[in-house]
């Protein structure tokens, strides 16, 4: 009886689903999706995990518990993908296997709570992925923002960023996107991530990396890691949070890991020991079987081979899909620049609509998505780019 009724739950796609579903035209356009789809619109499932998949059934394993902190080929091996396997960090990494990248920032976002001295506060972007805030203050830290997103360039506010960076206390926790930044796409480049690596050192603040979209990106599993590989070599403290529903398309089976680099062997073993001590009560130990997929993949050359083009595929289906859009858009005579459409990386794109444009996109031409202007490219096909830049083009000139 003590239970109120709680808001809807759905800043994800407020509404988009229900009406895109309600609409009966034929042609409509989903672009709210946050699983990437193929040229055809249909959900994809990697040949790779597949047959590692197809291996693990016939292996016939037993279903027995994992240990608390998960299957441990797989955790190794999501530590030499994010790290590189000649990292320095990885001797003095403690890491667990999670439900996913929410289930790695959630353990990490208790485990700074818990042990993070301070005001208990973490500075995300402006925006972020719409989970970030619930997440974090769930786990009793104090939201912070810092700029990131700038709306009249639709590019980066990179000097916001890094006066922020440097106006928080000292020994702050910072919250960023390793690469392809959710919702704007927008990420700094290399030489732009020297500056705030070097910003956040000099205010001895605390990294967490969120990197959900590893390979995903740019198609370059290296090159997506560059900031997190950038600020290891540097120095930093830092911890990360990994995802594989993107890049190994294991969205439901909620595959992940949260490491943290310490300063010592030493540290390592008692920051793992209080990984331990705050996972058992949450879930006792984790999935086994996405894990398994996981890591068969990543352990296994031909197949690890195999996988790698296949992430680059998607991304490049992602990549060219924005090129397709941007010609059509300027075929049509569009005065504007949409340079920011091919410039932004990974599944969505900042269009720089205005929350009215995107009503209009919705009710006159059946092109459905956030009213924030951000599209999910992967909603983008072979099929539908042209009508979708002529939606557009009708919207905004
Ligand atoms: N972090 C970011 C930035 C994301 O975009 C997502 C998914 O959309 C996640 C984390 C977590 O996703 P999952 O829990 O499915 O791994």
């Amino acid at each position: 009886a003590n239970v109120p009724q709680g808001p809807p739950l759905t800043p994800r796609y407020p509404g988009i689903t229900e009406a895109f579903k309600a609409d009966k035209f034929e042609q409509k356009i989903n672009l709210g999706v946050g699983a990437y789809r193929d040229d055809k619109g249909k959900p994809y499932v990697l040949p790779s995990v597949r047959v590692a998949e197809q291996k693990i059934v016939e292996e016939k394993l037993n279903k027995e518990y994992a240990g608390i902190t998960g299957v441990p080929e797989f955790t190794k091996a999501a530590a030499v993908l994010a790290y590189g396997a000649d990292s320095p960090a990885l001797s003095r990494l403690a890491i667990t296997q999670s439900i996913s990248g929410t289930g790695a920032l959630r353990i990490g976002a208790a485990f700074l709570q818990r042990f993070f001295p301070g005001d208990k506060k973490i500075y995300i972007p402006t925006p972020s992925w719409a989970n970030h805030g619930a997440v974090f203050s769930d786990a009793g830290l104090q939201v912070e923002k810092y700029r990131y997103y700038n709306c009249d360039t639709i590019g980066l506010d990179f000097e916001g960023m890094l006066a922020d960076i440097k106006a928080a206390p000292k020994g702050s926790v910072f919250l960023f996107h390793a690469c392809a930044h959710n919702p704007t796409g927008i990420d700094p480049t290399p030489e732009q991530w020297r500056e705030i690596s070097t910003a956040v050192k000099q205010a001895g603040h605390f990294s967490f990396f969120d990197m959900a979209y590893q390979g995903f990106a740019s198609g370059d599993i290296h090159k997506d890691a560059f900031a997190l590989r950038h600020f290891v070599a540097e120095g930093h403290d830092l911890c990360l949070a990994q995802s594989f529903a993107k890049n190994m398309g294991l969205y439901g089976e909620r595959v992940g890991a949260f490491s943290v680099v310490a300063s010592s062997p030493e540290e390592r073993a008692r920051i793992d020991s209080q990984i331990k001590i705050l996972v058992r009560p949450m879930y006792s130990n984790p999935p086994v079987h996405g894990a398994r997929i996981a890591a068969e993949i990543l352990t296994t050359p031909a197949l690890y081979d195999q996988w790698l083009a296949e992430v680059k595929g998607m991304a490049d289906r992602i990549i060219t899909m924005r090129a397709l859009l941007k010609q059509n858009l300027e075929k049509l005579g569009s005065a504007h620049d949409w340079s920011h459409i091919t410039s932004q990386i990974g599944m969505f794109a900042y269009t720089g609509l205005s929350a009215e444009q995107m009503d209009k996109l919705a009710k006159e031409f059946s092109v459905y998505a956030t009213r924030d202007g951000r599209i999910s490219v992967s909603g983008i096909t072979s099929d539908n780019v042209g009508r979708l830049a002529e939606a557009i083009y009708k919207v905004k000139g």
